[in-house]
């Protein structure tokens, strides 16, 4: 069965976000190292660090994935914010390493207008920038094989990259490297026009999934519901079942054999509108079969 978990502050110091994982009842967790909406590199100390991988392993609680800053794009025409995007998954990169976090899950961002195809290369070859430039040091072996990069898929909406399984397909077939993953958003990809709410609809949309990317590359499932109709194209979360994917949707997913090893990380915005809570875990854990 799929591990159900959820995005969590780490906001005071990362060990912290397995306290509040426990309080909600989560069995993975997903954190921002340093804050969201800036060019954050924040530093963690080595006694952080200590007290997060003591924590972990007393916990038991993973995998564990860092989410990346939301100014990330690597469709940007700006070299200076291109530069930036690639220095800022280096760095967490780095921490996941050393924290023993599985994976970095991020946005590429937008190709502003100039076009997918267009804007292609630049993608590819800052992926391989960042892959290869985080391999040869990464020697803790806290994480088999490194720390993965996971491209999250998006709602589609304006000039945004990765709304299309084919368009990420293609971008992990021209990166090749083992340690390149996807992460599908159940509500980015319902927006995006992947019918989630029907047990027929769910099944196409893995085989679709499969054919263009693979589940074998399929690193985490961000479960979140949405306020928002089949391709609308609108990125807005929902709590579990309260949104157009429903109950019957996260039901079927949730016991889908193909997604049996999968970790389910909530990022809904929560009944008292805190975030992700214990009642969106129990909600989801109840629907298991
Ligand atoms: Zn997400």
């Amino acid at each position: 069965m799929p591990k159900v978990g959820a995005h969590v502050s780490a906001a005071v110091s990362l060990e912290t976000s397995f306290e509040k994982a426990k309080n909600i009842g989560a069995q993975c967790t997903q954190i921002f190292i340093s804050p969201p909406r800036k060019w954050g590199f924040t530093e963690h100390g080595k006694e952080e660090i200590l007290r997060y991988k003591d924590i972990k392993s007393k916990t038991g609680i993973r995998p564990n994935f860092i989410h990346g800053t939301y100014l990330i794009n690597l469709g940007t025409p700006n070299p200076e914010h291109l530069e930036k995007s690639i220095e800022w998954l280096k760095y967490a990169l780095s921490y996941a390493d050393k924290l023993g976090i599985e994976g970095v899950i991020f946005h590429l961002g937008s190709h502003k207008g100039v076009g997918y195809h267009q804007i292609l290369p630049q993608v590819t070859e800052a992926l391989k920038k960042i892959l290869n430039e985080t391999s040869s040091h990464m020697s803790s072996g806290n994480v088999d094989g490194g720390p993965l990069l996971i491209l999250e898929t998006t709602a589609g909406a304006g000039n945004v990259i990765g709304d299309k399984f084919s368009e990420m397909g293609e971008i992990l077939k021209q990166v090749q490297d083992d340690r390149l993953k996807v992460c599908m958003d159940t509500q980015h990809a319902f927006a995006a026009g992947y019918d989630l709410k029907t047990a027929e609809g769910i099944d196409k949309t893995l085989e679709e999934f499969d054919k263009e990317i693979g589940l074998s590359n399929l690193a985490a499932i961000h479960a979140n519901d949405s306020k928002t109709e089949l391709n609308s194209h609108i990125d807005r979360h929902a709590n579990i079942g309260e949104g157009f994917i429903g109950i019957d949707g996260f039901k079927n997913l949730i016991n889908h054999p193909k997604l049996k090893d999968i970790s389910f990380i909530l990022e809904v915005p929560g009944f008292s509108g805190n975030g992700p809570d214990e009642e969106n875990v129990k909600i989801l854990n109840s629907l298991k079969d």
